[in-house]
């Protein structure tokens, strides 16, 4: 008799190891920092995270992702390993930008609980403190949310954030919280499944949202910059949202066939209306301007359906290449006895 043999396992589906039950104090805590010259901000708030990370886990491990700073970092965080200090440096071959040393540092980490913060110091430190007791409540993801975040944009910042968030949401299946950022405390299973998304479009904002898992939002406040300056001005944020959005959404695609429609309906319209008038009411049709216009809209009209259909093009184009995110130029080994276990 002929053997039945089981279809395969869809292999689009990651599995997700089943993680200890026990979550009373984790073995390894891992601290992803990236850093684009932040050496003035590490340099007090790496010591600053060891004093007040003691006790929260059995060790802990910060992890500075630099991520092609042109300044000290690097001679910075191995002064402080000489010092004995649980720092590790995951140094890239150049500026890969914060989505990619993220990745990079989600990649290394080996702790059981990972913490992703930014080196500039506008994350506080009581925030992350906060965060543990939710994972040993069960939560897979604490995400810190800012409040009041608004409050500081002008009208026109929050006006296109909501069309963002809006364009975003619209007919997708997970929720993406607006005010959350970068600032999180993840399980290892979800650091595992963050890892098993192979794309190369890292709007790691959208990457959280979509694996899913036990989450819980944890307020706060983001101190001001003491040192240097935001790496973040309209274009880079408004590059960020164009990467996230083609990423995550189709809607765009699907203005494009709408706009189609609308046009080609409205032209057969006024089309009609023009045999009408000329036919039944004997009104000459005054051709000129009319046809300027209409043609100057509707070349308008394609160049932006083109160049929503473009980004799509380049986000493919990024995804075929099949490049590496980031390329490591110096890893400092695990720190003593500091293995997920
Ligand atoms: N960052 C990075 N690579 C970059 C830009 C920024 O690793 O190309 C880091 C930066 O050092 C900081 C974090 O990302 O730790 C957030 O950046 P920034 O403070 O400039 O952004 P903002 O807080 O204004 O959103
Ligand atoms: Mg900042």
């Amino acid at each position: 008799m002929k053997q039945m043999i089981a279809p395969p396992l869809h292999n689009t589906a990651a599995t997700v190891p089943v993680v200890a039950a026990s979550r009373a104090v984790p073995n390894l805590m891992s601290v992803v920092l990236p850093a684009f010259n932040e050496a003035l901000n590490l340099q007090w708030l790496l010591p600053e995270l060891c004093t007040q990370l003691q006790g929260m886990a059995r060790r802990i491990e910060l992890l500075v992702i630099d991520d092609g700073s042109s300044d000290d970092t690097a001679l910075l965080v191995h002064g402080l390993i000489q010092q004995g200090l649980p720092v590790r440096l995951l140094r890239l071959s150049r500026n890969f930008g914060k989505e990619a040393a993220l990745s990079a540092g989600l990649d290394a980490a080996d702790g059981d609980v990972v913490v992703t913060m930014d080196s500039d110091g506008q994350h506080p430190i009581a925030t992350l403190l906060e965060m543990l007791p939710a994972w040993r409540a069960g939560y897979d993801v604490v995400y810190a949310v800012q409040t009041g975040r608004y409050l500081s944009q002008t009208l026109m910042r929050r006006s296109y954030t909501q069309v963002f968030y809006w364009l975003m949401q619209w007919g997708s299946r997970f929720k993406l919280p607006a005010d959350a950022g970068d600032f999180r405390l993840l399980d290892r299973r979800v650091v595992l499944a963050l890892r098993s998304l192979p794309e190369r479009a890292r709007y790691m904002k959208g990457l959280f949202a979509w694996v899913g898992f036990k989450s819980k939002a944890i307020e706060f406040i983001p101190h001001d910059r003491t040192q240097g300056t935001s790496n973040y001005n309209f274009s880079h944020l408004l590059s960020l949202a164009i990467v996230g959005m083609t990423a995550f959404s189709k809607v765009p695609l699907r203005l494009v066939s709408v706009i189609g429609l609308v046009v080609s309906v409205a032209s057969v319209m006024f089309g009609l209306w023009t045999v009408a008038e000329k036919s039944l009411l004997g009104i000459e049709v005054s051709g000129f301007a009319t046809l300027a216009v209409s043609i100057t809209f509707l070349a308008g009209v394609q160049l932006l359906c083109l160049g929503i259909i473009a980004e799509y093009l380049g986000r493919v184009f990024d995804e075929v290449k099949q490049r590496p995110l980031y390329l490591v130029q110096e890893l400092t080994p695990p720190i003593a006895g500091a293995q997920a276990e």
